[in-house]
């Protein structure tokens, strides 16, 4: 059970991340939040999902793109809660453009927000798992760690990046209590998301349930949106004993997206 344990997750003041932390901290663990803002808003979140749960939870602002302040988010949780016994690395952003004309400071963004971040704080999370004897490490992938779509060069490779960083870290911890698993969703419905649905039906001058089905969800057989809730149930279901023997994988959540 994760009643009782310590999850950090990263890029969690909004959408996917925000439903992970809601639904680890149902389940009675201590949850850290974390943006690279430091709003009134963003520590407020926090205090809404301690009155809902009861859990222990604290916003931690660090800003993904800089090492430092990834390893500094895992110290500041120890500090905190006595440890880190749960790391969803979930902070990230995108970027469309064809290749020649992708950005240079898009294509670094993209690789350190997305990527390089799991790398520090998967580094400076896995002694404090081996010294409490249990740790999870869940990764936040995409459809597009398993496929590809043209103009989302950085993404996909950043998204390929982590399901490969996953299986490593998995084999390095493979003998131990800890495992590192990554999650791939297909399209998710976060705010983000909803906010672009008004302008995509005056776009084609089509009815939401239209826009929803033919445009945002062309590639997913389902013809629905997961949920941030469903994320975050998959996420709990990978930090259960169930999942003990569930190491080195990808689970997608995807609607059938990479059956396709
Ligand atoms: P979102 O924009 O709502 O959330 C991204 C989060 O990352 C936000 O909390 C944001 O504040 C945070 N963030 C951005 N830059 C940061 C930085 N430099 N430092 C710290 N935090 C930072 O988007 P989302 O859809 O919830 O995406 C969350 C994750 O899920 C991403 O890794 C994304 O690639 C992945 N994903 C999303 C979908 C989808 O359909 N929404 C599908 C597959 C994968």
């Amino acid at each position: 059970s994760i009643n009782g344990k310590t999850a950090v997750i990263t890029g969690s003041n909004s959408g996917i991340g925000l439903g992970i932390a809601e639904e680890l901290a149902k389940r009675g663990a201590n949850v850290v939040l974390n943006s690279f803002t430091d709003n009134a808003e963003d520590h407020a979140l926090a205090e809404r999902i301690a009155a809902e749960t009861g859990a222990g939870v604290r916003y931690i602002q660090a800003d993904m793109s800089n090492g430092a302040q990834c390893r500094a988010l895992i110290e500041k949780t120890v500090a905190e809660f006595g440890g880190v016994d749960i790391l969803v690395n979930n902070a990230g952003i995108q970027f469309v453009e064809k290749i020649e004309d992708f950005p240079p400071e898009k294509w670094d963004a993209i690789i350190a927000i997305n990527l390089t971040s799991a790398y520090h704080t998967t580094a400076a999370a896995l002694p404090e798992m081996r010294r409490a004897g249990w740790g999870r490490i869940v990764n936040i992938a995409s459809a597009h760690g398993l496929t590809a779509s043209p103009f989302k060069s950085a993404y996909v490779a950043a998204k390929h990046g982590i399901v490969g960083l996953s299986k490593v870290v998995a084999l390095e911890t493979a003998q131990e209590p800890i495992t590192c698993n990554a999650v791939c969703p297909g399209y998710v419905l976060t705010p983000l998301v909803e906010a672009q649905i008004p302008d995509t039906m005056k776009k084609y001058d089509m009815d939401r349930e239209t826009v929803i089905k033919q445009v945002m969800l062309e590639r997913q057989p389902s013809k629905d949106f997961a949920t941030t809730a469903q994320i975050g149930g998959t996420v709990a279901f990978l930090c259960s004993d169930d999942a003990a023997q569930i190491t080195g994988t990808t689970i997608s959540v995807d609607g059938g997206w990479t059956a396709l």
